[in-house]
C-alpha cells in the first residue's frame, strides 16, 4: 500500500536527486504546513513537486471550536467527496490527543453510536489516516500532539492493513510512542486472533468496546457480537496480553452506560466474574452515553456509581470518563457526517 510520500521519493529518485534531498522532504512532510514552507528545497523543485503532489490527501477541512473545553472537531471532505471527522483534544499538561477516523462510516452498527447509523461507505487510505494527525500538527504547532486514539469513525481492525501502516508512520515519523497510541475495537469475530498473530502490528494499547457483561445484552447493542461470546473476547485479550504485555501496557474495556439497557448490577457482576483474574492488566472506563438520534438514555449518576463499586470490589480499576467536545458533537459515539452536511 503505497503512500504519497513513497511516490514523492520514487519521483525524486528517478530524477537522480541525492538521498539527503529525499530525507529533507520526509522531514518537512511531518513538520511543515505546505510546500511553500519547505525552504530546504529550491523554489523550482518545490513548485514542480507541488504541481504533482498535494500536500494533504484531502482538499477541504472545516473546523469547529468548543468554547467550553478547547476541543476542536474537523469535518474533512475527502478527494471523492466523502466526509469524515477528526477531533483534537487538549490534555491536562499542555499536550494534545488526536482522535482519528479509520473508515468513512462503519459497518458494525452499534445501536448507541451515531457513526453506526451511516453504514460503511469505504475504508480510509494510509494517507487519509496519517493526514488527520499531520493536519492537527500544524494547526496548533505550539502544543505538541503526544497521543493518538483510533476512536473516531470506523472499526480500525476492519481496515487493519492501512491502520497498521498508518500506526507505523505515526511511531517512526511523528515520534508518537507505542503506548501513547490507543486502538479502539469492537473485537468482531476473529479480529483479535488475527491481531495477535500479526507480528508486524505494533504493540499499541488496546481499548475493547465491550459495553456489556453478558452475551445477551451485548448481542442487543453490538450486532457484530451475535457470532461470538464475551468468553472468546476475554481469551483474545489474554492472548494479546501474553504476546505484547509490558508494565506500561494494559487493555481498557470501554463501557458506554445506557439506562436500563446495560447498566444493571447483574451486568457489572457478570463483567467482574469474567475479568476479575485480569484485574492487574485491565481497567474499565465507564462512559456516560452522549446524546445521538438513538432512542436511548444515559445512565443516572447513581447507577454508574453502583456499577463502578461492583467492579472495584472485584479489584478491577474503574473510572467514569466524561467526554470532551459535547457542545460541538465531537464526543465519544457522536461522530457522524450526514449526507451533504
Ligand atoms: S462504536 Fe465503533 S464499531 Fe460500533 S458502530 Fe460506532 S464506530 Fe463502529
Amino acid at each position: 500500500m503505497e503512500t504519497t510520500l513513497d511516490h514523492i521519493s520514487e519521483t525524486l529518485q528517478a530524477q537522480g536527486q541525492p538521498r539527503y534531498r529525499i530525507n529533507q522532504v520526509r522531514t518537512a512532510w511531518f513538520t511543515q504546513p505546505n510546500w511553500d514552507s519547505v525552504t530546504t528545497l529550491s523554489k523550482q523543485l518545490r513548485q514542480d513537486l507541488a504541481q504533482q503532489f498535494s500536500w494533504l490527501s484531502f482538499p477541504t477541512v472545516k473546523v469547529f471550536n468548543s468554547p467550553k473545553d478547547s476541543t476542536q472537531k474537523a469535518i474533512i471532505t475527502l478527494a471523492d467527496g466523502q466526509k469524515v471527522e477528526t477531533v483534537n483534544m487538549p490534555n491536562s499538561r499542555d499536550t494534545r490527543t488526536v482522535c482519528v477516523s479509520s473508515q468513512v462510516g462503519c459497518g458494525m452498527g452499534c445501536t448507541f453510536c451515531a457513526t453506526g447509523t451511516m453504514g460503511l461507505k469505504r475504508n480510509l487510505t494510509v494517507d487519509e489516516i496519517v493526514d488527520q494527525v499531520r493536519y492537527w500538527r500544524w494547526q496548533a504547532s505550539d502544543v505538541p500532539i503526544t497521543n493518538v486514539v483510533f476512536m473516531g469513525m470506523g472499526e480500525p481492525l476492519a481496515n487493519s492493513d492501512a491502520v497498521k501502516q498508518a500506526i507505523n508512520i505515526l511511531i517512526n515519523d511523528c515520534e508518537i510512542g507505542k503506548t501513547r497510541i490507543v486502538l479502539s475495537t469492537v473485537a468482531f469475530p476473529g479480529s483479535l486472533k488475527r491481531l495477535v498473530l500479526d507480528a508486524d502490528f505494533p504493540d499499541v494499547r488496546l481499548a475493547i468496546s465491550l459495553h456489556a457483561g453478558t452475551d445477551e445484552t451485548r448481542g442487543k447493542i453490538v450486532p457484530s457480537h451475535k457470532r461470538q461470546t464475551i468468553q472468546q473476547i476475554k481469551e483474545g485479550i489474554e492472548a494479546y496480553l501474553a504476546a505484547r504485555h509490558n508494565r506500561r501496557h494494559h487493555v481498557t474495556l470501554e463501557y458506554v452506560m445506557l439506562l436500563d439497557v446495560n447498566d444493571m448490577p447483574t451486568e457489572a457482576e457478570a463483567l467482574a466474574k469474567t475479568f476479575k483474574h485480569l484485574s492487574h492488566q485491565i481497567k474499565v472506563n465507564l462512559i456516560p452515553w452522549n446524546q445521538t438520534d438513538a432512542n436511548l438514555q444515559r445512565s443516572s449518576e447513581q447507577h454508574m456509581i453502583v456499577f463502578q463499586d461492583i467492579l472495584e470490589q472485584a479489584g478491577i480499576p474503574t473510572t467514569i470518563r466524561y467526554s470532551k467536545g459535547l457542545d460541538i458533537s465531537a464526543a465519544c459515539g457522536q461522530l457522524v457526517v450526514k449526507p451533504l452536511s
